[in-house]
């Protein structure tokens, strides 16, 4: 079912809103790695609204690799996420870790994160396929471009066709970034797959100076959107701080992936 041949023309996921994933225009989801606060939150929104994002990234449950680091806001940082959506009219992603938090998450969310860690929570996958909202399925840090497809297998078997993919950068012998960015992967799904594809250059990165660099890699070998981590001021960012980007960062950026893919 994710075959390109299934759907030679290619998926659009469309929103209620009038945004469009897959149609040829590339949207940016923008926002810190965790919502931390009201105050965090509501101006993280209007620095991505204000650059021209779609989407306000923000994680509630938090797949930390320590259980001793901060583990997220729960359902009060959904409420938050939701207030913050209606009030700008950008559409909100949040990460869902487990089955159990699916129901809870639906009243808050427009686009259900699975994240790198729960690529193949096949259990989850299935239970998503059974939901009418979009997904974005994030690359295990250790699959292959082939297990990846095959987990978006299990939401669409379930008749899930909102389904976005996105690489986050995969595991190498490489130290002087936190992963590798895959950028050959985004034209290799293109091939393979009807699927719009996403970059995720601040976890492919794990620094923010390189963070613009992949971004702008990411679109020019054809992404249909970009995951971009970014806060009002990561110095005191809870989590994933040293590769979100400083307001002013994320603003430059976005008016120079504008000059690389003029539609947004
Ligand atoms: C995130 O988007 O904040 C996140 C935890 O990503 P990943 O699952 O790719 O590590
Ligand atoms: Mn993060």
């Amino acid at each position: 079912l994710a075959g390109r041949g299934f759907r030679p023309e290619g998926t659009v996921v469309k929103f209620a809103n009038g945004v469009t994933v897959g149609g040829g225009e590339v949207v940016v989801m923008g926002g810190p790695c965790s919502v931390e606060s009201r105050d965090q939150i509501f101006r993280s929104a209007a620095l991505v609204k204000a650059a021209g994002g779609q989407f306000l990234r923000g994680g509630a449950f938090k797949p930390r690799s320590s259980p001793y680091s901060f583990q997220g806001m729960g359902l009060e940082g959904l409420k938050l996420l939701r207030e913050v959506g209606d009030a700008t009219g950008l559409l909100i992603i949040s990460e869902v870790m487990e089955i159990s938090q699916i129901e809870l998450m639906l009243p808050y969310v427009d686009v259900f994160q699975v994240g790198a860690r729960n690529m193949q929570n096949f259990n989850l996958l299935r239970e998503l396929g059974q939901v009418r909202k979009a997904i974005v399925l994030k690359r295990g840090m250790s699959a292959t471009i082939e297990e990846l497809l095959l987990s978006a297998e299990y939401i669409l078997a379930g008749g899930n066709y909102d389904l976005m993919l996105c690489e986050r950068g995969i595991r190498t012998f490489e130290t002087a970034t936190r992963n590798t960015m895959d950028i050959s992967a985004i034209p290799v799904i293109h091939k393979l797959s009807h699927l719009p594809i996403l970059g995720d250059p601040s976890h492919g990165a794990g620094r923010r100076d390189i963070v613009p660099a992949l971004a702008k890699a990411a679109v020019a070998a054809g992404a249909d959107g970009l995951l971009i981590e970014m806060h009002p001021n990561p110095d005191k960012a809870i989590s994933d701080g040293a590769q979100s980007l400083f307001p002013e960062q994320f603003e430059k950026l976005l008016e120079e992936i504008r000059l690389l893919a003029p539609a947004i």
